[in-house]
């Protein structure tokens, strides 16, 4: 907090700012909306009603590195760099930005009104980008042919590669990826849109088109869910492959609590002002939502593991596989060509925005000129 004088800057009410800024139920804690940006890094050290909002997000990004790293150092595991890794690269980029833009969003938006707007359309983009991450994975390594290698026509199918004869294989193999990504892009353009239109329904509207990638992405672990084990009975494999199904109905109970509070805001519906600095549901929509990503990494974990202890299902470079291998293109170009979409759709909002607000943002700075004038 920008010191003025030796003193910090005072917390406003919900009636001293502008509507913009106003959260439903939060009557207390707003800070002043043109802190610089020294201000707003400091007052991730001062309780106003974003100080948890940005922890919720910021401590998690070490508790999901912790859990991380843990698959590099297993029996049979590849180097770091390994192709075999791309994906769960990919996954990691896409958490690590998600956490690190929400969190970050929340301790920057009171620079401007139009930097708000900017903070959170990069938080939707991320949210967007991290949907594709976990696509990846789970293409990879939850994919009904993750692992598997051409059969010659001479030899008898495995059990494994009879479980991954499908009629779902144009849609796994050709549709999966490029779906996840449209319907990434779908969702940015929505929840934008409703910090421009469509105010009414915001949270409504939000929470909807993120349960829309869920069930895109989920489908190759419903399949999973839906039929046999592809690995033989009593083998490690088998066992590491059958936690998958609890830590994914897990991620799912995280995601529906989490959706739950974003649309009801518990409690401070109830009880409006006693939850403004701490407690109120932007925190927990935010500790259950990184819960589910906790769990949705120990799902992939598992499959990971499951792969790595049947070393004969790791693809070599001489093999002929059903389902190719990662490539750089396949994991990181797809990644990037997502993520230069989705700064276009950022720009594009961010340029409107500034053409709604820039007016009342150069008002409010003619004002409060006090608010960043320095002591003499
Ligand atoms: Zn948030």
């Amino acid at each position: 907090m920008l010191l003025n004088c030796g003193q910090p800057l005072p917390l406003l009410r919900h009636t001293d700012v502008p509507p913009r800024v106003k959260e439903n139920f939060i009557l207390t804690g707003y800070r002043f909306p043109n802190y610089s940006l020294k201000d707003c890094l400091l007052s991730a050290f001062r309780p106003t009603n974003e100080t948890g909002n940005f922890w919720t997000h910021f401590l998690p990004v070490f508790i999901f590195f912790y859990h991380f790293v843990e698959v590099f150092g297993w029996e049979n595991a590849p180097n770091g760099d390994d192709a075999f890794f791309y994906p769960l690269w990919n996954y990691f980029i896409g958490v690590f930005c998600l956490l690190m833009a929400s969190s970050l969003a929340h301790l920057l938006n009171s620079m401007s009104i139009v930097v708000r707007e900017v903070c959170f359309f990069v938080d939707y983009g991320t949210i967007s980008a991290y949907t594709v991450g976990s696509s990846i994975a789970y293409y990879f390594y939850i994919h009904p042919r993750a692992g598997l290698q051409e059969v010659p026509q001479t030899q008898p199918e495995t059990t494994r590669s009879s479980y991954a004869s499908l009629d779902f294989d144009l849609f796994f193999e050709a549709l999966y990826i490029p779906i996840a990504c449209a319907v990434a892009i779908i969702c940015i353009l929505s929840c934008c849109n409703t910090r421009q239109r469509w105010r009414k329904y915001r949270y409504v509207i939000r929470t909807l088109v993120f349960i829309l990638p869920f069930f895109v992405s989920s489908t190759p672990v419903f399949y999973r869910l839906l039929t046999i084990s592809p690995y033989s009975d009593k083998t490690s494999s088998f066992a590491s492959s059958n936690t998958m199904a609890s830590f994914f109905y897990r991620h799912c109970f995280w995601l529906l609590l989490s959706a739950v509070v974003n649309i009801s805001k518990v409690p401070e519906r109830f009880a409006p002002g006693r939850f403004d600095i701490w407690g109120h549901s932007h925190q927990w929509f935010h500790c259950f939502t990184f819960l589910s990503i906790l769990d949705e990494l120990h799902m992939i974990k598992a499959e990971v593991r499951a792969i790595l202890l049947s070393p004969s299902l790791l693809l070599g470079p001489e093999s002929s596989p059903r389902l190719p291998g990662p490539t750089v293109a396949s994991t990181y170009g797809v990644m990037l060509l997502l993520q230069t979409t989705i700064v276009s759709v950022i720009a594009w909002f961010s340029w409107k925005a500034n053409r709604i607000y820039g007016p009342q943002r150069d008002q409010l700075l003619k004002d409060h000129p006090h608010m960043h004038q320095k002591c003499h």
